[in-house]
């Protein structure tokens, strides 16, 4: 007999045969260069954890002394009781690293994209946005009921005939980009984005994601570190350099007002976790006063991308703390992630639909050792 949700078998059989299916892999230790992930010890080559702050011992008592003081969770939304003195210590924080006027903490960093900016624009604006843009900008600008153009990735001359071309048509325009791509590890032309911008009256909302504490002398994020000095929107994650969970926008004054006002994505939903609130504070502190984790994940960054080259393995680019390597194929890059594995590597492979061609990506900590990036190359070169 058929049922309403046959359809399920139909769609989960070709997202199969497409060799699209996606599946989880459990991790039974704490966040670090070495996991346990389905039971075997592995050498972490994929976390977000650029910082290596997500199991530090400072993070995890300022959350556990928020729990012990506020409690597990939040209890309401910002506006109606959720909002805690350490939400706004927070916001200040982000603020100051981000050296804007003012931040809005949201409860994911997807979250923070999707409500900025379907506030910002309407049907009558336009959003012109890189090609690779993460998915939460992407989805974001559909549901502002904006008319969303792409641009090809990185590519200001696309952009600028595209601004010429539709521009006056529309109200607002917003022109929104990733300031590190986080599957190609490649970095956004901030400043001639921003000349653009300035030339056509365009806004521009920067995903600083994988920006934040990476780069920067303080790890105010790609954005800090180019010095762009105009008014922009800048949105990230509190979960990947700063070790917690939750999203920001940071702005001006009267942008993260109107941000409390309209964002629903920040207006209905339940404010963020006391623990995650007080461990990206702690973590926004380490970020700025101990620049050595940086430094040492730059010099990470540097010895993979060395080793590569004397591999004549051409990694997309070699910018950031993300470098991923195009093998062809999904079934071969499938086998070579596989290899990885059973050679005790966690580094799995990204395939289509999240990206254009399947790639290995890898990821660097600052904690991992050279002996440990070693292990990465010999087992790459085997490959
Ligand atoms: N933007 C980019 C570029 C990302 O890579 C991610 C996370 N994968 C996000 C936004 C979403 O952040 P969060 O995980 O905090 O929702």
């Amino acid at each position: 007999m058929s049922t309403p949700y046959d359809w399920l078998d139909r769609n989960l059989a070709s997202i199969h045969k497409a060799n699209w299916y996606r599946s989880t892999q459990t991790i039974t230790s704490k966040a670090g260069t070495i996991a346990t992930i389905d039971g075997c010890e592995m050498l972490m080559f994929a976390s977000n954890n650029y910082l290596g702050l997500a199991s530090d011992r400072r993070l995890i008592e300022a959350a556990m002394s928020a729990t012990q003081m506020y409690g597990t969770g939040s209890t309401g939304s910002r506006l109606v009781t959720g909002h805690l003195a350490l939400h706004e210590q927070l916001e200040q924080a982000i603020a100051d690293l981000k050296n804007t006027e003012a931040a809005l903490v949201f409860s994911s960093g997807y979250l923070a994209n999707l409500g900025a900016i379907s506030a910002i624009v309407g049907a009558r604006d336009l959003v012109l946005g890189d090609a690779y843009n993460h998915s939460c900008l992407k989805k974001g600008s559909l549901l502002s009921g904006a008319k969303a153009i792409n641009y090809l990735h990185l590519d200001i001359a696309d952009l600028a005939a595209k601004l010429q071309e539709n521009r006056a048509k529309y109200r607002r325009c917003l022109i929104t980009t990733d300031s590190v791509f986080s599957m190609d590890g490649d970095l956004a032309p901030l400043q001639e984005i921003m000349d653009l911008a300035d030339r056509y009256d365009c806004m521009v909302l920067v995903d600083e994601a994988h920006g934040t504490g990476v780069f920067g002398d303080r790890g105010g994020g790609l954005t800090n570190a180019v010095g762009i000095e105009q008014e922009l929107i800048q949105v990230g994650t509190l979960s990947k350099a700063l070790g917690s969970l939750g999203g920001y926008v940071a702005g001006s004054a009267k942008l993260i007002d109107y941000l409390r006002n309209r964002a629903a994505t920040w207006i209905y939903t339940t404010a963020l976790s006391p623990a995650d609130t007080a461990a990206a504070i702690a973590a926004i502190n380490l970020v700025t006063t101990e620049p050595e984790r940086r430094q040492q994940l730059w010099q990470n960054v540097e010895f993979l991308k060395q080793g590569l080259q004397d591999l004549g393995i051409q990694a997309i680019a070699c910018d950031s703390p993300i470098m991923a390597i195009e093998f062809g194929d999904i079934e071969l890059t499938m086998q070579i992630a596989q290899h990885l594995r059973h050679n005790g590597i966690f580094a799995p492979a990204i395939r289509p639909p999240t990206v254009p061609t399947a790639r290995i990506r890898l990821t660097l900590m600052a904690t991992h050792t050279t002996s440990q990036i070693q292990t990465l190359l010999q087992c790459l070169a085997s490959v």
